[in-house]
C-alpha cells in the first residue's frame, strides 16, 4: 500500500539534524546565542532591521499588537480566509475583530472592499486600528494600495506573512516591511522552513522591537535605562516593566530554524516548479488553479485548486471524502474565521463575507511540499482525475 501523500509536510537534512544535536551538547538549551544568530538571518534575509523570536507565530501576532497598543475599544480588521489566530490575537488584547472580504482571483483581502469598509468606518467612527492582511497561500497581499488607505486613514498595518517567508512582493523580499509596521512568520511544520514550533516578528522600528523583545520575556528589562530609580544599597539587576509573557523561542529551536534558513530559496524554487506541473497538469479539467498576481513572487505555501461547480457534478464534501479515502491527505484553506463557533457567538453571522464563503464551498489544497516525487504528485493527479470523472 502505498503511504499517504499529506498537504504539507516538513523537510529536513542531516545537517538539520546536527544543527539540533549540536545545541544539545552545549551549555544552552535556551536563551543562548542561537536564538539571536537565527533573527540575524532572517532579518538580512529579509532586509529588516530586527527580528523578533518567539515560540509560535501566533505568539508573535499577540505581542505585535501590543506592541502597536490594541487595547479595548480598539478595531483590528483581518481577512476571514485565513487561520483563527490571525483574528485570535487581537482578541487576546481585548479588541474587537472584522473581517475584510477576499478578492476573489488572488483570495486574500480585497483592497476595493477594503477601502469601501474605511470609508464607512470613517463615517461611523470605527476605523480600525491595525489591518493585517495575510498573504494566503505565499502570494503577497496588494501592499502599496494598503499601505496608501493606512495613510489616509491612519492604522497600523501587520502582514501576516506565516506562509509566506522566501516570497517577493515587487522588488522586496516579503518581510522587508516597506509597507507595514511589523510583519510575522510562522515555524510550524507545515510552513516554508521549520523550527518544530516557531515564529518571528521583524519590523524597521527600534521602539516596537524593544516593546516586542520585553513582551516574550514576562515584561521584565535589565536595560539601566529602562529601569526605575529604586535603593542604591539594594541589588537591581532586573524589572518587570509591563506584563509580559514567556514566548521565548529555544536554542533547540532556533537551530533547527537557523540551519533550515540556508535551503529556503531551494526551498521555494521546488514549490514553484510542482506548481508548475499541476497548472498543466490541470488545464481543461473544470478546476481553477491559482491565479498569480504579476507584483508576486509566491512562496507556495499552499496549492489551492477550486472545482468549477458548473463543470463538475461531484459535490466538494464527496470530493474531499473521495481522495482522503484514497490517502490523498488534501485539507481545507480555510473556513472563513467568522464562521467559527467562538466568532458566531459575538454576532458574526453566515453570509458575512460571501466571496470567502465561495471560494471555502470549492477549494481545496492539494500535496504540495519541497520533498513531493514527481511519481507521487502524478499520483495526486491521477487520483483527482478518476474521482472527477
Ligand atoms: C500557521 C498560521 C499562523 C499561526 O502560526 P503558529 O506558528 O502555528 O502559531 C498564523 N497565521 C496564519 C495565516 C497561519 O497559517
Amino acid at each position: 500500500m502505498r503511504a499517504a501523500i499529506p498537504y504539507g509536510r516538513q523537510d529536513i537534512s542531516e545537517d538539520d539534524i546536527q544543527a539540533v544535536v549540536n545545541v544539545l551538547r552545549s551549555s544552552h538549551l535556551t536563551q543562548g546565542p542561537v536564538v539571536p544568530a537565527f533573527e540575524q538571518c532572517v532579518a538580512d534575509y529579509c532586509a529588516a532591521t530586527h527580528a523578533i523570536a518567539v515560540n509560535s507565530a501566533t505568539s508573535a501576532l499577540h505581542i505585535a499588537c501590543l506592541a502597536l497598543g490594541v487595547g479595548a475599544g480598539d478595531f483590528v480588521w483581518t481577512s476571514p480566509n485565513t487561520f483563527v489566530a490571525s483574528a485570535n490575537c487581537a482578541r487576546y488584547c481585548g479588541a474587537e475583530v472584522d473581517f475584510v472580504d477576499i478578492d476573489p482571483r488572488t483570495y486574500n483581502m480585497s483592497v476595493d472592499i477594503l477601502s469601501h469598509k474605511l470609508a464607512l468606518a470613517e463615517q461611523n467612527g470605527t476605523l480600525p486600528k491595525v489591518v493585517i492582511p495575510v498573504h494566503f497561500a505565499g502570494q503577497s497581499c496588494e501592499m502599496r494600495a494598503i499601505k496608501a488607505l493606512s495613510e489616509r486613514y491612519g492604522f497600523k498595518i501587520i502582514e501576516d506573512a506565516a506562509h509566506a517567508i522566501g516570497g517577493r512582493y515587487l522588488d522586496d523580499p516579503i518581510g522587508c516591511c516597506r509597507y507595514s509596521d511589523i510583519t510575522i512568520f510562522s515555524f510550524h511544520p507545515v510552513k516554508i522552513v521549520t523550527a518544530g514550533e516557531g515564529g518571528m516578528a521583524v519590523t524597521h522600528d527600534e521602539v516596537l522591537a524593544k516593546r516586542m523583545r520585553r513582551l516574550r520575556s514576562h515584561g521584565i528589562s535589565s536595560d539601566p535605562l529602562d529601569m526605575e530609580p529604586r535603593s542604591t544599597d539594594e541589588i537591581w539587576n532586573y524589572q518587570q516593566i509591563d506584563l509580559g509573557f514567556n514566548y521565548r523561542m529555544t536554542d533547540i529551536h532556533a537551530a533547527l530554524g537557523l540551519s533550515q534558513m540556508r535551503r529556503l530559496d531551494q526551498f521555494v524554487t521546488k514549490r514553484h516548479e510542482i506548481a508548475k506541473r499541476y497548472d498543466v497538469l490541470f488545464k481543461d479539467e473544470g478546476i481553477t488553479t491559482p491565479w498569480q498576481h504579476p507584483d508576486s513572487y509566491s512562496s507556495y505555501h499552499l496549492y489551492p485548486i477550486c472545482l468549477q461547480q458548473d463543470q463538475i457534478e461531484l459535490s466538494h464534501q464527496l470530493f474531499y471524502r473521495a481522495l482522503v479515502a484514497e490517502k490523498i491527505l488534501v485539507n481545507l484553506h480555510y473556513i472563513p474565521v467568522y464562521r467559527q463557533p467562538y466568532y458566531e457567538a459575538l454576532g458574526f453571522k453566515a453570509g458575512y463575507c460571501p466571496n470567502a464563503e465561495n471560494y471555502f464551498k470549492a477549494a481545496m489544497s492539494i500535496p504540495i511540499y519541497s520533498t513531493l516525487t514527481d511519481v507521487e504528485q502524478n499520483e495526486v493527479v491521477s487520483e483527482i482525475r478518476k474521482v472527477l470523472h
